[in-house]
Order: C-alpha cells, then sequence, then structure tokens
C-alpha cells in the first residue's frame, strides 16, 4: 500500500523536478529541508515562525517535516496538560491551525533513535531541531521513594492524560496522599487526584481513567512545599482553581504562614505573589477553626502545607504507609533551612511532584545535571563547546522544563534566528528529495500516521464523544483513544499502515 503519498507530497511542496543536491538549500531549485523532531508546542511553535521568517517572505524556500514518536501530535497539550484544563488543551486550535495549513508535513508515530536516525535524517534534512521536551520526573533521593505507592507525578499526568506507553490501569488504593512540590504539576496531581470522577466527565478523560478515579477510595490528598507561602511556584489562575472542585475542601494551617524579610518584598514586588499570598491567607481566614475531616462539611479535603521538606517515605511490608518531614524556617533571603524538628504523616501513597526533566534524545551532547541538550541559544554543542553543524533545539529540551506554554514562543524565535543566520554553513543535505524519507520509513515498515491519518484519529475521538454523551447525558467534546494500536486503527482510515 502506498502511504501517505499525495498527501504528504502536497504538504512538502515538492517540486515537479526532484531537488538535487548540488543546489543551494533555500534556492527555488531546492527547499532548504528542515526536520523538526516533536510536534509539541515548541516543536509546532519553531517550525511555524521558520516559515513565516522574513527571508522566507524574501523569497527562501523552506521544506519541514515534523516528527513525532506518537501517532498524534501537540506533545504536552494532549499528555501533559490536564484534562479539566480546557483553555490551555484550546492551545490545540491554534497549533492544528499551523498544521492544517498544508506547507508542513506531519509524521506521527516515528521515533528518531530507533525507526530513523540522526545520521540518517542529516542525509535528507540540511537542519534538524529538537523540540522534544522534558516527560519523566525529576528524582527526589530520599529513603524509601522506591516503595509501592511512591509514585512519580509526571507518570500519573501521562496515565490520566491517556499516554499510549503508560499502563491503563493506575493503583489508586490510598485513602490519605502526599504530594510533594509547590509547582503546578503538584497542583494538577492534587486537584484531579481529590476531584470527584464525575467532574471530570465532561472532559476528553479516557473511560480506564475515569473508572480508576471513580473507584478511589481517597479522602484527604495533602500538599507540601518546603518553602513558604511567598515561595510558592503555582501561578494565581491555577492556585484559585483549587477552590473550584465540588465537595473538596481546602484546609491551611496558621503555623505555615510565616513570611521573612524576601517573602515581605516579593510581596510588595511582585504582583503574582501578592496575588497567591493574598488567596492563600483569604481561604486560612475564611475557614472554620476546626478543620478535622469530622467537622470539615466536604467528603475530600486538600491540604496545603508550607514549610516542610521530605526526610524519608516510611514503609510497611514494602508499601508506602507514611511520610516524614523536617520543619524548615525561612532564613531571611526567601531560601529555607531546617529546624531539626520532624513530622510524620500517616498516607499510603506519595507523588513527587518536584520538576520535570528532559532525556538525551540520543546522538547529540547531553547536560545531565540540568536535562537539557548541551546548547548555546539553541545551537546544539559538541563536548568541546563548539556549534554541531545544522543541529538545533527549542523549548524544554532546550532551557530546561521551566514557564508557561507560551514562553516557548520565544525559544523557538531565537532558535530559527540561529538557523537562519547559519544558512551559508549548513552542512547540505546528501539526499534533500523529500519522498526519500517517506521510502526510508516505507521500507521499514513504520506505521506512521501523516496529518490526514491525525484528522481520522481526530474525528474517531470527536464521535466517541458524541456516543459518550448521547449515552451518559453529559456533553463530551471527545474521548481520548489510548492505545498505540487503536490510535493507528483509527488513524488508518486515512493514511497509516497498521
Ligand atoms: P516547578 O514549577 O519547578 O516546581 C517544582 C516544585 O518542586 C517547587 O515547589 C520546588 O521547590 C519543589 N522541589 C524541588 N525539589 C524539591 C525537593 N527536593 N524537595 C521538596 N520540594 C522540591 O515544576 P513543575 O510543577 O513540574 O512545573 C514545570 C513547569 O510547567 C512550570 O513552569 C509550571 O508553571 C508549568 N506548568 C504549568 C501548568 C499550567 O499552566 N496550568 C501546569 C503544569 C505545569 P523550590 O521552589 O523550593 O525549589
Amino acid at each position: 500500500m502506498s502511504m501517505k503519498t499525495s498527501e504528504n507530497e502536497k504538504r512538502a511542496g515538492s517540486p515537479a523536478a526532484k531537488p538535487t543536491a548540488e543546489a543551494a538549500p533555500g534556492s527555488t531549485e531546492r527547499p532548504l529541508r528542515v526536520a523538526v523532531i516533536g510536534s509539541g508546542p515548541a516543536g509546532v511553535y519553531a517550525a511555524d515562525i521558520l516559515t513565516k521568517s522574513e527571508e522566507v517572505r524574501n523569497g527562501l524556500q523552506v521544506s519541514i517535516d515534523l516528527f513525532d514518536r506518537y501517532p498524534a501530535p501537540y506533545g504536552l497539550i494532549r499528555y501533559g496538560v490536564a484534562p479539566d484544563h480546557p483553555r490551555i488543551k484550546g492551545i490545540v486550535n491554534a497549533l492544528h491551525k499551523v498544521l492544517d495549513r498544508g506547507d508542513i508535513r506531519f509524521f506521527g508515530n516515528v521515533n528518531v533513535g530507533t525507526d530513523i536516525t540522526l545520521a540518517e535524517l542529516k542525509t535528507y534534512y540540511d537542519a534538524v531541531i529538537f523540540a522534544t521536551g522534558a516527560v519523566n520526573d525529576a528524582d527526589l533521593n530520599i529513603p524509601g521513594i522506591e516503595l509501592e505507592g511512591s509514585f512519580g507525578g509526571a507518570d500519573f499526568v501521562s496515565w490520566y492524560d491517556g499516554h499510549p506507553d503508560v499502563p491503563r490501569e493506575w493503583p489508586l488504593e490510598a485513602k490519605e496522599i502526599a504530594v510533594i512540590g509547590n509547582g503546578n504539576v503538584a497542583l494538577d496531581v492534587a486537584r484531579m487526584l481529590s476531584k470527584h470522577a464525575d467532574d471530570l466527565l465532561v472532559t476528553e478523560i479516557p473511560d480506564n481513567v475515569y473508572r480508576g478515579l471513580k473507584s478511589s477510595p481517597v479522602t484527604d490528598v495533602h500538599i507540601f512545599g518546603r518553602r513558604g507561602p511567598a515561595q510558592v511556584k503555582f501561578t494565581p489562575l491555577e492556585l484559585r482553581e483549587l477552590s473550584h472542585s465540588k465537595d473538596v475542601d481546602i484546609v491551611l494551617y496558621p503555623e505555615d504562614f510565616v513570611f521573612d524579610a524576601a517573602s515581605d518584598e516579593a510581596i510588595r514586588t511582585n504582583n503574582q505573589v501578592r496575588t497567591m499570598v493574598n488567596t492563600l491567607t483569604n481561604w486560612l481566614v475564611e475557614q472554620d477553626d476546626d478543620v478535622t475531616p469530622a467537622r470539615t462539611p466536604a467528603s475530600r479535603r486538600l491540604h496545603l502545607h508550607f514549610l516542610h521538606s521530605p526526610v524519608e517515605i516510611t514503609g510497611t511490608d514494602g508499601k508506602v504507609s507514611g511520610i516524614k518531614f523536617e520543619l524548615t524556617e525561612l532564613d531571611g533571603t526567601g531560601r529555607a533551612r531546617g529546624t531539626g524538628e520532624m513530622v510524620h504523616y500517616p498516607v499510603q501513597a506519595v507523588y513527587r511532584s518536584v520538576g520535570y526533566f528532559g532525556s538525551a534524545p540520543g546522538d547529540v551532547e547531553f547536560d545531565h545535571q540540568r536535562g537539557v541538550v548541551l546548547n548555546d541559544g539553541g545551537r546544539v554543542l559538541a563536548a568541546d563547546g563548539t556549534p554541531v553543524p545544522g543541529i538545533y533545539a527549542t523549548g524544554w529540551i532546550k532551557r530546561g522544563p521551566v514557564g508557561l506554554i507560551g514562553h516557548t514562543k520565544g525559544d523557538a524565535l531565537e532558535t530559527v534566528t540561529y538557523l537562519l543566520q547559519d544558512l551559508a554553513q549548513l552542512p547540505a543535505a546528501a539526499n534533500p528529495d523529500p519522498d526519500a524519507v517517506v521510502g526510508l520509513l516505507a521500507s521499514r515498515g513504520i506505521h506512521y500516521t501523516g496529518w490526514e491519518g491525525w484528522l481520522e484519529l481526530d474525528s474517531h475521538e470527536r464521535v466517541l464523544g458524541a456516543a459518550a454523551s448521547a449515552h451518559g447525558g453529559v456533553q463530551r467534546e471527545r474521548v481520548k483513544v489510548v492505545s498505540r494500536t487503536d490510535m493507528l486503527t483509527a488513524a488508518r482510515g486515512a493514511n497509516a499502515r497498521v
């Protein structure tokens, strides 16, 4: 079967005559060939910015192929943003418009590194941009982290977002849960753990996730930050949203509301910090004096603790049975130091949300301390610090897992600017024919989804959503397909070879 012949070729804008290696990349005889690895916001923004660059407006021809290891595009938006965040999920609409224009080819379900190597890509493309993100949990090296019931927050996110490579079942047996970290991922994890499953039915959560959450016996989720309320890394909107979950009470502790000189300064000068400290303080003031479970009206509680630094996860018979913290105090600069006083909380599960960490995409130098590809402003560097010609990075794999999705636009602009500055020095691809990479994937039996394949899968998920709406009485825009095989089968109608 000839896969994606017409569609992806049409998208590549492949000229009638085969482009030759001799012609200058970007000339009218042959476009500049660029491979972008990763179709999350970072990759799509880079591709979009390149197509709209001044150089392109002035006649530079470009032909961009976007690769993703998953059959569906959108990376972190599909597999990292919580399902009850439709506003952020809505960024998909902007990314869709870019990819639907027809000038960028999409190759989903292609793993760069195994299905096709970087060396091979370099024979087909003049430049390669890594936009592979950071998807793993940062480590938390405390005793007991390996116990059954101790989880990485990012893994849980992957589960509730229906990631194809994560087991379908998630053990949700704990009544009391600790979430470590005061960033937005900790908020997502704690909110998803504490929310009632029926309140998530309006979202795109897969059926297995609904069933798992529905069976959860959870009553109390505790979020622990190692510093104070003025040092949280949440953002105001996400924090306020915590109070919107039905039948979930927020519980705060007055002794945790400690502010040092640096806190006061941050509250005075930083709107976000001020807003969040006000939100937290208002919740504290409004809550009843007695917040013991028997006295709170809701059936579930979400506790926010500050000045708690995790020391050890304790276990019984190999399973989590509690967590020990050292209480901390602020040192005047906003940092925390231990007080020597220990506290223990009985919990049956611990989720660490202490940041994401990038993984080495292979064949490029990797900074194992920071979890990023070694780079200077997006130019990938060799071990000796010199730029590797034609190889670039953008997004979280370039600068680490910080910042909101919109921040990756600035990143992409910087990377693309360097790429265009380097135009004359790019190592021209030996085989710039856009058909060549299609031929290689076909010869290897790689079952990739093209853009049309994704559109098929997309519409299949919407049909599932409509069916679930008719059946369950709750309006659902889509229901996500989880397994890779099912995704490829749904995409097959167009062009995936299964
Ligand atoms: P993050 O914002 O960097 O937060 C990490 C948290 O973990 C911090 O509170 C940090 O405390 C704490 N931490 C680190 N090491 C620790 C340790 N050893 N013990 C105890 N606590 C520790 O990371 P994130 O939550 O993974 O978020 C990553 C990025 O994605 C952020 O930019 C975030 O805003 C973004 N994001 C946004 C949304 C949204 O907009 N809705 C949703 C999810 C993620 P310290 O501050 O003391 O280091």
